[in-house]
């Protein structure tokens, strides 16, 4: 028997030729490999049914009975390989589109057979479409009732005889083969009896032929804690141990600054989570640590005044005498400009002095600006990447605030870290696409998390409305009415890459039927796309903030962050072609005053199934977080933004959207493990260091994503 770790044409039934093919088609190098490569689902051989008994529709069954009828019927493409197979209590239809004369041939009626299938109901007579079928004979009749594997394959591999059965008689022979020894337990006793979870050999086995459901359950309730629980442990030791090793710089006064803010400009009172993630950030700032914090904060969570309440922590503290500066970064220079303004105004006459840069500020203005950054006399700047770029110095930064961290690499944070020749400045990152808990464990599993989960009061929830696009002119009523009473109208168009010629083509169209249904001088319409000047955009993007015009048609480019609080309506065409995320961040854009929004999602006429579905959940939910949990559901975890790349979701078993609980459990008990017993040092806890260990390469790629 070769050991887990050798190449798998030694393994017996295998040999050189079909080691190849098991390499190229599956990527099965080791025998450990082939252990694996996990079943995709299972035949419950664990009874017979009688016909009479198939109620359902969908329902795999395994029947025996003898073959009654087997004929060819129908035409053309509609030709198909027709049967009837009868036991004590009734009979049932089989079907077979392809492959079909070599079926006709090897199946003969008056044999008794096993035959598997989910079935089908047609015209009240049940059906099986392309069964398994087996000859019934004394061996397969009294083999034990079990859950038989089935394995993904490929044409190749069938041809080498490695069809799902040839699969389950190697890895049936592999398994055969082995100790307990060889699959050293990975978990201490312990764990094992708290949440009673059978050995790993053990689940290894059953994954592969378990007796019952219940044996199945076991053994991938226990692999999937396996699998979680030590990916918790090393992101959570990855972010102890960054927590241990950058000293960061200790704001521990609250001074003049934030206490002249706090009482003579704050214009409403912070909302209870504004409060806790303030009082979060302050730990932080004492503790001697670096922060490396994320807010999470649903749009008009009010992030804002949360940021520039942590940049005014900064400026009332000090190194040897000089005070701290901080810089808020963010995606685009609109957005940028907006936190100038809008911060601008809330420090009022409180003596801040706070600048802007980004590529648009030249000349004597620029000079001037990197002149007061370098000399402290600029206490904060906001600006836009520009504010990484090697000549922007600073005296003494100790705080960088990153607004939308979708849009930030993490070779840019890394440029942020460098900008302190006395130290890594505190680092907080600012999002508004909520990310559900389970992913944020994972993803930013070595960042500290907060999350203002609440909105200020008096906010009228938007008014989320759906409605087909034979319902139009409905629609251009309720956008009448609102710009009636003043308010503005965003109309926004889908534009995506692939298709993108069609849809600048879908946009003009809009656009100008707009203009014939809104026409000048009463209304005026910005129009935004990706494809135009940032000059033009820019110009157009402005007239709309300004009020100049009261229709914005655009594409997502307003997706991130713009401020207009007087627009009431959202309109989003195709809608159905939006993910949820994108959906949601969209209709952020109104409901940001004291006035009723609307946001109106208008889809063609036919749907499919998980349009519809996007679409209710936007008309039944205002509430980000939840709208992300179902993004999960329906996408999967590799599909939410900005976690495409990341290898590190990519689970054998796991699934992140279903397995809530049970990554919740292998967190608690990593972060519990890990309080204890730091380095791992106990003699129960050496199995874990050993699996770290084994596992350690992957490993690398992970702490490099943070
Ligand atoms: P976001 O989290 O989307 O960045 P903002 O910071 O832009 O949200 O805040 C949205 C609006 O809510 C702003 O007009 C802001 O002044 C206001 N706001 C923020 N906090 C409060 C509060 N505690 N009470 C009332 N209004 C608030
Ligand atoms: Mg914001």
């Amino acid at each position: 028997m070769p050991a887990l770790d050798s190449g798998i044409e030694y393994l017996k039934g295998v040999g050189p030729q079909r080691a190849d093919v098991l390499k190229k088609e599956l990527g099965i190098f080791l025998c450990r490999d082939l252990l694996f490569h996990f079943p995709f689902r299972y035949i419950d051989r664990t009874r017979f049914h009688r016909i009479r008994e198939i109620a359902n529709e969908g329902e795999p069954v395994q029947v025996k009975g003898i073959l009654r009828r087997l004929e060819m019927v129908g035409e053309g493409r509609a030709r198909r390989l027709s049967g009837t197979l009868r036991d004590e209590t009734g009979s049932l239809d089989l079907v077979w589109f392809q492959a079909v004369h070599w079926l006709e041939k090897s199946l003969h009626i008056g044999k008794e057979y096993i035959v598997y299938g989910k079935v089908n109901e047609f015209n009240g007579r049940f059906s099986i479409s392309h069964p398994e079928m087996e000859e019934a004979n004394p061996d397969n009749l009294q083999r034990p009732r079990s859950f038989e594997p089935v394995y993904p394959t490929t044409d190749k591999l069938s041809q080498k005889g490695l069809d799902a059965r040839g699969l389950r008689k190697i890895i049936r022979t592999l398994l055969d083969g082995l100790a307990p020894g060889d699959l050293p337990e990975t978990l201490p006793p312990y764990l094992l009896e708290r949440f009673r979870l059978p050995q790993r050999f053990q689940a290894l086995e059953k994954i592969h032929f378990p007796e019952s459901q219940k044996e199945l359950d076991e053994a991938i309730r226990r692999l999937k804690f396996e699998e979680l629980f030590f990916l918790q442990l090393r992101l959570l030791q990855i972010r102890a141990r960054r927590k241990s090793a950058t000293k960061g710089f200790v704001f521990e006064k609250i001074g003049d600054f934030f206490n002249a803010f706090y009482h003579q400009k704050l214009p409403f009172e912070l909302t209870g989570a504004q409060k806790r993630v303030l009082k979060e950030i302050r730990v932080d700032f004492a503790s001697g640590k670096q922060m490396n914090r994320l807010v999470q904060g649903d749009v008009g969570s009010g992030k804002t005044v949360v940021a520039l309440m942590a940049m005014l922590m900064a400026l009332d503290n000090q190194l040897d005498g000089i005070p701290f500066q901080a810089c808020l970064m963010a995606p685009t220079e609109i957005l940028a400009q907006q936190h100038y303004d809008n911060l601008s105004a809330l420090l009022g006459d409180l003596g801040v002095n706070i600048g802007f840069l980004s590529g648009t500020v030249k000349g004597k203005k620029r000079e001037a600006i990197l002149a007061q950054l370098r000399s402290g006399d600029m206490h904060i700047v906001i600006g836009t990447h520009a504010l990484i770029e090697p000549w922007v110095e600073f005296q003494n930064l100790g705080l960088s605030i990153i607004d939308e961290q979708h849009r930030f690499g993490v070779e840019q944070r890394a440029k942020l870290w460098a900008k302190n020749p006395a130290g890594p400045p505190h680092v907080l990152v600012m999002t508004a696409t909520p990310i559900p808990r389970t992913l944020a464990m994972t993803l930013y599993g070595d960042l500290d998390v907060s999350v203002i989960d609440e909105l200020p009061p008096g906010r009228k929830p938007i008014d989320t409305i759906h409605k087909t696009e034979h319902h139009r002119l409905r629609v251009q009523g309720i956008m009448r009415e609102e710009i009636a009473k003043g308010r503005q109208v965003y109309v926004v168009y889908p534009m995506i890459e692939e298709t993108e010629k069609m849809d600048l083509q879908n946009l003009m169209a809009g656009f100008e039927a707009l203009s014939r249904d809104f026409p000048m001088p009463e209304y005026q319409i910005s129009i935004v796309h990706g494809k135009m000047k940032a000059q033009d955009k820019d110009y157009e993007m402005q007239r709309f903030v300004r009020g100049e015009t009261q229709i914005m048609v655009a594409t997502t480019v307003i997706e991130v962050g713009v401020n207009v609080p007087n627009a009431s309506v959202m309109v989003i065409e195709n809608a159905e072609r939006f993910g949820l995320s994108q959906l949601h961040q969209l209709r952020g854009r109104v409901g940001r005053g004291a006035e009723q929004s609307f946001c109106i999602l208008l889809s063609s006429v036919k749907l499919s199934h998980e349009g519809r579905e996007r679409l209710q959940i936007m008309v039944g939910t205002n509430d980000g977080f939840k709208i992300a949990e179902a993004d999960l559901r329906l996408r999967g975890p590799g599909n939410i933004e900005g976690t495409q790349q990341s290898g590190m979701l990519r689970f054998l078993l796991a699934d992140l959207a279903r397995d809530a609980q049970v990554l919740s459990a292998a967190r608690d008990t990593a972060a519990e493990i890990l309080t204890q017993d730091p380095g791992l040092q106990l003699p129960e806890h050496a199995s874990l260091r050993r699996h770290l260990d084994s596992t350690g390469r992957e490993a690398k790629i992970w702490s490099r994503i943070s």
